[in-house]
């Protein structure tokens, strides 16, 4: 399993982050759940030079530039000089400030570049009855990997985010037969997008509303690789308790 902590803007202060890191290596090392830490970009840049033991760093977005006379942009290399590994590209969150799918497609390429395993969003902003939330997040595969060579492709992780979830408490999450549902039809995109038995491998996340008291029933059988946390990610206890579900 691997639980990637989506601290957004929630997090503000060092003191704060130090915490949350001691705990999620505590809960890391004795569960061997693999813990990914995505936070702030100046926090990042305190916190993961020095701490890449169990815990691997995730930037929260990359910007879609490669550098130059661009103030305030954190390119995919300043990301890996800083000590992430990880990139989530496509956020909603970043998606509704103007991420477009050609833009996500650019940004995947240069995390891919650097070195950064890109962590995927896609997500459907509402549920239909006649099925188009299925077609709207394979458009968003389709668009985001497309451009990518099959090898990159299969380098990317999926993390499935429904917006009508997001930030929600746990009893609007998605439901595990739902959950199940999706996780398969994105594994059917993506052996259609990557070349043989190389979508084998790929990780498939859920995110929206996971919470200590639904991580377990959504990971029980809808055969998810893992879970990209928010609000829940973001008190130490919390944090702890929900990663302790799974093990
Ligand atoms: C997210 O926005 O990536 C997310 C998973 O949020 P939350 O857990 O707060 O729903």
């Amino acid at each position: 399993m691997l639980i990637v902590a989506n601290w957004k803007a929630y997090v503000e202060e060092l003191a704060k982050a130090r915490k949350l890191l001691t705990t999620s290596k505590r809960v890391a090392s004795a569960t061997r759940i693999r813990v990914v830490l995505a936070p702030s970009a100046p926090l990042l840049g305190a916190l993961a030079l020095r701490n890449r033991s169990v815990i691997a760093f995730a930037a929260q977005d990359i910007s879609a530039t490669t550098g130059g006379a661009l103030t305030g942009e954190a390119t995919a290399q300043t990301y890996a000089a800083a000590g992430a590994t990880y990139a989530i590209v496509g956020h909603s969150e970043r998606r509704a400030l103007g991420d477009t799918d050609a833009i996500v497609a650019v940004k995947l390429s240069h995390a891919l570049t650097h070195g950064l395993t890109p962590i995927l969003c896609v997500g459907e902003t509402e549920r239909d009855g006649e099925g188009r939330y299925l077609a709207i997040v394979r458009e968003q595969l389709t668009a985001a990997l497309e451009p990518l060579s099959p090898r990159e492709r299969a380098n990317v992780i999926i993390a499935y985010e429904p917006l009508w979830a997001i930030g929600k408490a746990a009893e609007h999450s998605i439901g595990p037969n739902d959950l199940t549902e999706m996780v398969l039809y994105i594994r059917k995109v993506l052996a259609e997008l990557l070349p043989g038995k190389s979508s084998h491998g790929s990780l498939v996340l859920y995110g929206g509303a996971v919470e200590r008291t639904n991580v377990r029933d959504l990971a029980a059988s809808s055969g998810v690789d893992g879970f990209l946390v928010g609000h829940a990610s973001v008190d130490p206890r919390d944090f702890a308790l929900l990663v302790r579900q799974l093990r």
